[in-house]
Parts: structure tokens; sequence; C-alpha cells
């Protein structure tokens, strides 16, 4: 890889960053949002009927779920970003083998090739 293209994918990281930050801070203040407005909704129900409001948890649930994955995203992103620093980056952690720029375009803080990415997905499958 030469430096032209570790510039191309370093602003791609970057861009990607910022959206991802960006998105976290929405869903955080509407996680927040949704959180305080139960509460206020449940001011004054006794405790043992809250049992009951259990589903209502379900978006609330799905919003942290998305902040994880974004968490994880954003992690993979500072890596990368990391690795492109190092020189290391458009290895695989696995295997240690070029990923396909073709991958590192459609996922630029991809951290396994293809074949390790399917091995490490059969693995997950089966557990
Ligand atoms: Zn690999």
């Amino acid at each position: 890889m030469n430096a032209r293209e570790r510039k191309q994918f370093r602003k791609m990281l970057i861009e990607l960053k910022r959206k991802l930050t960006n998105n976290i801070g929405h869903l955080q203040n509407d996680a927040l949002k949704t959180a305080g407005e139960t509460v206020d909704e449940w001011s004054g129900v006794p405790t043992e009927h809250m049992a009951e409001r259990g589903s209502d948890n379900f978006v609330r649930d799905l919003m942290i779920k998305v902040l994880q994955d974004s968490d994880a995203e954003l992690c993979d992103i500072n890596v990368a970003l990391e690795k492109l620093e190092a020189g290391t980056y458009g290895l695989c952690e696995n295997c240690s083998g070029k990923l396909k720029k073709k991958r590192l375009r459609a996922l630029p803080f991809a951290r396994l090739c293809i074949e390790c990415k399917q091995e490490e997905e059969q693995l997950k499958a089966t557990l």
C-alpha cells in the first residue's frame, strides 16, 4: 500500500468516525429522553406493577444494543487509524495476510481477511 492509498483510507476512516460519533450523540440523547419519560410515567405506579410493563424496555434495549454496536465500530476505527500510523494497516489480525483492497474499501476498519472472518462467523454460529 502506497502513501497515497494510506492517505485515502485515513480520510475514509476519519469521516466514518465523525459520522458515527454524531450518531452516538443523537442516540444517547434519545435514550436519555426515553429513559426520563419512562421514569416520569412510572412515578406513582406501585412497584409490583412495574414487572408487567417489561415490554416498555424493548425500545431502550434496542437503543442500548445499537449504541454498543456503534461503540465497537468506533473502537475498530480507532484501531485501524493506529495501524495506519504503525504501518500495519490492511493486514489480517489472525493470519497476517494482506486484506484485499476491495474489502478495505467496503469496510475500511476490517480487522480480518475474508477467510478468517468467515471462520470466525462459523465458530460463532456453532456456539
Ligand atoms: Zn486472515
